[in-house]
């Protein structure tokens, strides 16, 4: 069709090319005032050898928040200068600033940022208080390569605090050698409590807002506990990587549960208040203080360098999230925060979530992280990938009589890897399973669970390592109808061509509202029906209230009922010699020499 007669746009090209810039400082500016608007204030100055355009561009995404946020939304009251007098500027795509200096020499952009998102990657400004991402506020030159070093300076209220894990380099100034790390190292701005202790003999600070979130005698269970968990993850890689580790701890009681992201040498967690004290905390902090290792200085190849602009998928998330996830649940044994039986417990509850999903395989689902699949998956490459590193562990050891093992595939291939920051390959991973399992193939292995969609066969690797899969039948009551959620509530649907008919009493369209008396509006409305009616006799009739039409009406349906059987790890009292060492190198994170 006609283009109604418009010339081509050079303009409409997503990635245009910055001008050279150097000396580039960043000043963050919040105060007491502008706390109150929920706004921070940043400027960006540098130096440009001429006059050609810059284009600065903000990230898109966060590294380790695997999701297209479009932090260039918040940007509001966007300008630039050059001593004093404003510069015309443009926008060269959704999140890229252009800016046309007058002369060569300094130039300046300033603007606010909207700081009210209470998640990992965000910002979130209080009356007293400021967390913030580099990848919010911090812009770089459009396809330059980022090596750039770079300054923060920091201006606040003199009392307040801050905290992060850039170098410090002066007053309230710190410094990061690249723009990799510079965005790699949130902040905290403001009151809020700060302590450290020595963990495997380096410095690891505490930083928790609102202040008294976390009491003194927590605060003393919470470095006994990261003491435990570190030192079995010190001992998988042979090093400390970091001079001083910073935890970004927020309280917030509109959260439910908790979440953590991870950095090179800090993480941000944001819990809800009944997190704290509770054991899965520690396996959080666990699970983000592996990642110091396994993602931020091994990780796939697709996510080296990281791209900010653009979603950047890997087929082997399952690596950086599920085999970490694996090693929280081994800090936890290994260090002696839990025991034996609530390590397999541990990996029940992810063999029973895995159970529950449709089959997916590990690669699928890692390259869909970013599209949050709606179908139950958007997670399951965490507790699958955890199985499969259990599973290539035991195999591991069983192949060479327990003397590899997969802490010796993620220590060659942290010391391969790691130090030119370059990422592995899928060869290089399965290269090195190999050939720390002797030379044993496991190119099957990858074609039906990592590839595949076929069950993990967990009881038949695990005897090896003297568990069983045991199983818990349940006899779980059933409408026998299936619905769809929309703005009128839970909607009967009509039944699939050859499938069973709805039950008698129902037609397709009506909204349920209550079953057996519990409202469908209820969250925990299913788990409620299941416990009443488990134990009711086959046939049993329960009161159904729906909406049909312009009315309300209860009309009486029979239950039917299905059998289910949760897996369940145990130990297995046949095991033989060879398996129970296995289990003991499992459990205490040991070799044979
Ligand atoms: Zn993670």
């Amino acid at each position: 069709m006609a283009a109604l007669g418009l010339a081509p746009s050079v303009a409409a090209q997503s990635s245009v090319a910055s001008a050279p810039i150097s000396d580039v400082r960043y000043d963050v500016i919040f105060t007491a005032a502008g706390a109150t608007r929920r706004h921070v204030t940043v400027q960006m100055r540098f130096t440009s050898a001429s006059t050609a355009p810059v284009v600065l561009s903000l990230p898109s995404w966060t590294p380790g928040s695997y999701t297209i946020k479009n932090f260039a939304r918040n940007v509001v009251n966007f300008s630039a200068d050059q001593g004093g007098t404003a510069l015309r500027w443009d926008k060269t795509d959704q999140d890229s600033w252009r800016v046309f200096p007058r002369e060569p020499g300094a130039v300046g952009i300033r603007f606010d940022y909207r700081a009210d998102s209470l998640t990992n990657d965000g910002s979130w400004a209080r009356s007293d208080f400021l967390l913030f991402n580099g990848t919010n506020l911090f812009h770089y030159p459009e396809g330059s390569d980022l090596s750039f070093p770079a300054t923060v300076t920091v201006t606040t209220e003199p009392a307040w605090k801050v905290a992060t894990g850039m170098t410090p380099g002066g007053e309230r100034t710190y410094t990061a050698a690249n723009y990799h790390d510079l965005v790699d190292m949130p902040f905290f701005v403001g009151r809020f409590d700060l302590d450290s202790a020595q963990i495997s003999g380096r410095w690891l600070r505490f930083a928790t807002y609102p202040t008294g979130s976390v009491p003194a005698s927590e605060r003393r269970d919470v470095f006994q506990a990261l003491n435990r968990i570190v030192a079995p993850q010190v001992k998988v890689f042979g090093d400390v990587p970091w001079t001083t580790y910073t935890i970004l701890q927020i309280v917030d009681p509109a959260k439910s549960g908790g979440s953590g992201l991870e950095h090179v040498n800090s993480h941000v967690d944001i819990l809800a208040p009944e997190m704290i004290g509770a054991p899965v905390l520690i396996s959080l902090y666990a699970h983000e203080v592996f990642h110091v290792w396994n993602v931020k200085r091994m990780r796939p190849a697709d996510l080296v360098p990281y791209r900010y602009d653009e979603p950047q998928p890997s087929a082997m998330l399952w690596i950086s999230e599920g085999v970490t996830d694996y090693y929280a649940d081994l800090s936890m044994v290994r260090g002696g925060i839990v025991n034996a039986r609530g390590f397999y417990d541990l990996l029940t509850d992810k063999a029973v979530e895995v159970a529950s999903l449709p089959p997916i395989s590990l690669e699928d689902a890692s390259l869909s992280a970013w599209i949050r699949p709606r179908d139950g998956t958007e997670y399951v490459y965490y507790p699958k990938g955890a199985l499969a590193g259990l599973l290539l562990d035991v195999i591991i050891r069983d192949a060479t009589d327990n003397r590899g093992s997969l802490d010796g595939v993620m220590r060659s291939l942290y010391q391969s890897t790691a130090p030119g920051g370059r990422g592995f390959t899928s060869e290089e991973w399965w290269g090195a399973v190999s050939r720390e399992a002797n030379g044993k193939s496991f190119d099957d292995f990858y074609a039906r669970y990592i590839d595949g969609r076929e069950p993990l066969p967990l009881d038949s690797v695990l005897r090896l390592a003297g568990l069983r899969v045991g199983g818990d039948e349940q006899r779980e009551p059933r409408l026998g109808v299936t619905t769809t959620q929309d703005s009128s509530g839970f909607v009967v649907t009509q039944p699939l061509p050859g499938g069973p008919p709805l039950p008698a009493g129902l037609e397709s369209g009506d909204v349920l509202l209550a079953v057996g008396g519990i409202g469908l509006s209820d969250a925990l409305w299913l788990e409620k029906f299941r416990v009443r009616y488990a134990r009711a006799n086959d046939g049993t009739e329960v009161p159904v209230r729906i909406r049909r039409g312009a009315g309300d009406q209860t009309v009486k349906v029979r239950l039917g009922f299905v059998s289910r059987v949760d897996p369940r790890i145990v130990e297995d009292p046949r095991a033989s010699p060879k398996a129970r060492q296995i289990r003991e190198g499992l459990l205490r994170g040991t070799t044979r020499p």
